[in-house]
């Protein structure tokens, strides 16, 4: 992924929701989020808002999980 498209993603969270992110904007992206950490980049300082919503629902988190397994068992 190109860095413009993390920006982009970041933009959508930005506009769609200032504060807290719903459980539903998470998951839209989530495996961008986990690609991000999977190429051992800082996810945390790329999506701030995803990484603190990580940090507080286990359910996103447990999902957030699979998917970087999944994506490390490539
Ligand atoms: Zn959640």
């Amino acid at each position: 992924m190109k860095e413009n498209s993390i920006q982009k993603i970041s933009q959508m969270i930005a506009n769609t929701a200032p504060q807290e992110l719903t459980c539903d904007e998470v998951f839209q992206v989530l495996h961008q989020y986990a690609d991000i950490v999977s190429r051992g980049e800082d996810a945390s300082q790329l999506l701030p808002d995803v990484h603190r919503h990580l940090e507080s629902c286990p359910d996103c988190r447990e999902e957030y999980e699979a998917l970087l397994r999944a994506i490390k068992a490539k």
